[in-house]
């Protein structure tokens, strides 16, 4: 019988009431694995419920305090590692490596948010003028709620509900429907750690659970990770609806190749960046701008070969270097993306469609394909198509190549491959993107800098975890005090500036 999950609500499991369920596959094998509950209006409502109740004692919790309770959780996630990974691997499809990997980022956020009581230490300044002075404090924001995508089971949540929940917040998480269980075994754990129950709720679901959170009047704040036309959606909903909204979407990135790079070094972070994880992370490399002819033959003739070998094989196959995709949904959009770009006259050099892997018949698995002279023009390059699909756009020289970086809607990550500082330099300030590697393929920021894009890449004003996310989960509020209080200075009708007193 297929499994059936469960939300987390107020310290424990609790059964779905809405009679709606969404599939959880393995990817690999194409079977149904687990049936998700979708929440109801109701049961969100009840979640939100819980958390507004947990807040005022949690808000109150020493941040050194919290903070024990987040280096426990630190050690329970460490000890829980391979059972973590094999959650991740098994519902998303990515490789054990690539789930442990993605599991240590985000446990480097909760070790950042270890440091809580250091970062949450306000300012103070003695004398702004005669017998004044002014402090400023940073106080939880409220209830915090989390909307995550499929691709990073584990990390992403963890991007969001540590952060949120050292700074005094109490949290309720909406992972995605494609693969909940690393956060709902994780919320376990943290519970173990010692978090109040209340404190973080996963609810599962659709729209339906997500419009809920955005219009509740009890959430003050949301994050988002995902699509870009879901996460405009949520931020216009959001802020119209009165909340602090965040919401970190789709990409393009571009990989620079200029003609003095060290080629070795730039066809293993093409393989490793364009067709890790299958091509589904929003860092991942999707467009390689070879800047001169040259360059594209070299380039072409390193990737050909090297694509056509990769191995494509279960998470269950140490050798894997790529899974399966992650739905079949998404892998005939991925597919039908391939189609697109031969219509739309690329030269596709290696074509992975038609992989079918012995036992795994039924499975989402596709090979790396690999187009060549793709035009700015063409569907294949504006748009996202989250697959292990890797473009090479030829330009004749750096301008051209930073004009395309900068003309593309989607702005998070980009990289260039040079051994020229003053080419690198001009590019890491020229180019109008969020994150920028220079001779390194994914540039995603450790936990103590924050991750976010530009343009069309996120809706908001934060960035996420670091010292944005402490921004973006606090209110800032300033104090202004008079001692000793006796002294009379008379109605004052003017407004009066420091100096004056
Ligand atoms: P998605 O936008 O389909 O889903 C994200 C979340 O939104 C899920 O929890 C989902 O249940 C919810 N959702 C989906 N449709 C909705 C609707 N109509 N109304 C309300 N909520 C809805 O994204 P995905 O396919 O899960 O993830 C892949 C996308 O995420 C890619 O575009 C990728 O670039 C992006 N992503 C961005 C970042 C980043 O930091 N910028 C990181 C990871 C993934």
């Amino acid at each position: 019988m297929t499994r059936e999950m469960h939300h987390f609500i107020g310290g424990k499991a609790e059964k779905g009431t809405s009679g709606r369920f969404g599939d959880v596959f393995n990817p690999a094998t194409g079977e149904v694995t687990a049936r998700v509950p979708l929440a109801a209006k109701s049961e969100v409502e009840t979640a939100i419920q819980v958390a507004a109740d947990a807040l005022p004692a949690w808000a109150a919790t020493p941040p050194s305090r919290r903070a024990q309770i987040f280096y426990k959780f630190r050690e329970l996630l460490y000890a829980h590692e391979e059972e973590i990974a094999s959650l991740i691997s098994a519902e998303h499809g990515k490789t054990l490596p690539d789930a442990k990997g993605e599991l240590a980022r985000g446990i480097e956020v909760v070790e950042f948010a270890c440091g809580i009581p250091h970062l949450l230490k306000g300012e103070y300044t003695e004398g702004v003028a005669g017998n004044i002075d002014s402090h400023s404090i940073r106080q939880p924001v409220g209830v915090c709620a989390g909307i995550t995508p499929f691709n990073f089971p584990a990390m992403v949540p963890m991007w969001m509900y540590p952060m949120a929940i050292a700074c005094g917040n109490t949290f309720v998480l909406k992972p995605s429907e494609k693969d909940p269980s690393p956060s709902l075994r994780a919320v376990e754990l943290f519970q173990e750690a010692g978090l109040p129950d209340g404190v973080l709720n996963v609810v599962n679901g659709d729209k339906e659970a997500v419009d809920t959170l955005l219009t509740d009047p009890r959430i003050d704040a949301i994050s988002f990770v995902g699509s870009t036309p879901i996460g405009e959606y949520i931020y216009s909903t959001g802020c119209a609806n009165g909340k602090r909204v965040q919401a970190l979407c789709g990409a393009k990135n571009h990989m620079v190749v200029m003609p003095d790079a060290d080629m070795d070094q730039v066809t293993d972070a093409l393989i490793g960046s364009g067709y890790g994880s299958a091509g589904e992370r929003c860092m991942a490399i999707s467009v390689a701008v070879a800047v001169g002819e040259e360059t594209g033959d070299e380039l072409i003739e390193r990737l050909a070969p090297r694509v056509s070998a990769l191995k494509v094989a279960p998470y269950t196959d140490p050798e894997s270097e790529m899974g399966p995709i992650v739905s079949r949904e998404a892998l005939d959009k991925i597919m039908g993306y391939v189609d697109t770009g031969i219509k739309e006259g690329a030269e596709l050099v290696v074509d992975g469609r038609g992989l079918s892997l012995q036992g795994y018949e039924d499975g989402f698995f596709m090979g790396g394909c690999l187009f060549d002279r793709v035009t700015p023009d063409m569907k294949i390059y504006t748009d996202e198509i989250f697959g292990p699909v890797l473009s090479v756009v030829r330009t004749k020289n750096y301008d051209q190549a930073l004009k395309l970086v900068n003309d593309h809607e989607y702005g998070n990550g980009a990289a260039i491959f040079t051994r020229d500082g003053d080419t690198a330099r001009d590019f890491t300030s020229n180019a109008r993107i969020g994150m920028i590697g220079v001779n390194v393929p994914i540039p995603v920021p450790v936990a103590y800098y924050s991750f976010g894009g530009w343009k069309r890449s996120l809706f908001g004003d934060h960035h996420i975890y670091g010292m944005e996310g402490v921004r973006f989960y606090t209110r800032l509020k300033t104090m202004t005090s008079r001692w000793p209080s006796g002294i009379r200075t008379g109605a004052e009708f003017h407004f009066k500036r420091s100096s004056d007193h």
